[in-house]
């Protein structure tokens, strides 16, 4: 069995039918690493969707309520750019619990990874950019209302800025957020995070690396956070649809492998989460994906700490 567990619900699946999203990844991604027997069945667990509160700690009563009882505007699902539906809304509360499962496994076994959420456009009081609730940040408050931890750092890799987390820990000084991201894509409007590195289009694994090094190593030395939620998303691979940066597998592997190891070696726990990826075709989603789980295990069974349990 693997040293940590995978978190995974059948459905994660938003139901977008044909979409630039490709939501059945999280079932792909699932079958991949049980047919490369990287994992058993008995790795998986399954989440219970968070709750109404555990949703309402980071977002507005109003909002939750229209989403609950599909009362969103023209204008709202607009913004969110995919189809409402209940499939779809379940899905995401599951995906918060997810995230909220794996930062609570983070905290026992060193590694928690949700196969799905890191939903980092979503505001307290609305959705955009496929992201209706805001699953990072409402594991980081449950789990700091739960007193299990009191600070935390999202190091948030997805090609596209964190809009949402920024904003909704603009304000915060218990949570960190570094966002590294290109910088000429969405979100045009890019709230402050703690720390933003600005990447301009086409930039490759070395200067990535170097950026991303720098930045997280001295936000670390500065913050020390109880926990690290990575937000490892595929998007800044050189052939994704929707994201302009140039990483290669190799690179890509090089960015899990620096996040996780440099918290874990520092008794830090990370919880991980997949955000975007768009990859012309989907395999190339999933593999950098299933990359970032080989890393995690790697890694861990490297980074001996004691008090974490295998
Ligand atoms: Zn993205």
């Amino acid at each position: 069995m693997l040293p940590y567990r995978l978190v995974y619900h059948e459905r994660y699946d938003l139901h977008l039918g044909e979409h630039v999203f490709p939501a059945k990844k999280y079932r792909w991604l699932k079958d991949r690493l049980l047919r490369s027997r990287f994992a058993v069945p008995e790795d998986f667990v399954e989440p219970e969707p968070a709750s109404d509160d555990d949703v309402r700690l980071v977002h507005d009563p109003e909002y939750v309520a229209k989403l609950r009882s599909g009362t969103l505007t023209y204008q709202d699902i607009l913004r969110l750019e995919i189809p409402y539906s209940r499939q779809m809304v379940e899905a995401f509360w599951l995906a918060a619990g997810g995230s909220i499962l794996a930062a609570r496994l983070a905290m026992e076994s060193g590694i928690g990874f949700n196969i799905g959420g890191g939903f980092h456009h979503a505001f307290p009081g609305h959705g955009e950019g496929f992201c209706a609730i805001n699953d990072i940040a409402i594991a980081v408050r449950r789990l700091q209302a739960d007193g299990r931890i009191r600070r935390a750092m999202i190091v948030d890799c997805d090609v596209h800025h964190g809009n949402g987390t920024a904003t909704v820990f603009a304000n915060d000084p218990s949570v960190f957020t570094l966002s590294i991201h290109q910088f000429n894509n969405y979100p045009s409007e890019k709230p402050i995070s703690s720390l933003d590195i600005h990447l301009a289009d086409g930039t490759a694994d070395a200067e990535y690396l170097h950026r991303l090094g720098n930045g997280y190593r001295a936000a670390l030395s500065m913050f020390h956070p109880e926990l690290v939620l990575y937000v490892a998303g595929a998007d800044p691979y050189l052939e994704d649809q929707l994201g302009g940066l140039s990483l290669t597998f190799e690179g890509l592997i090089e960015r899990d492998r620096l996040v996780i190891r440099t918290a874990l070696t520092q008794g830090i726990p990370v919880a991980i989460v997949l955000a975007g990826g768009y990859a012309q075709s989907v395999e190339d989603t999933i593999t950098i994906h299933a990359n970032t789980a080989e890393v995690a295990k790697d890694v861990l069974e490297k980074v001996r700490v004691s008090g974490w349990r295998a």
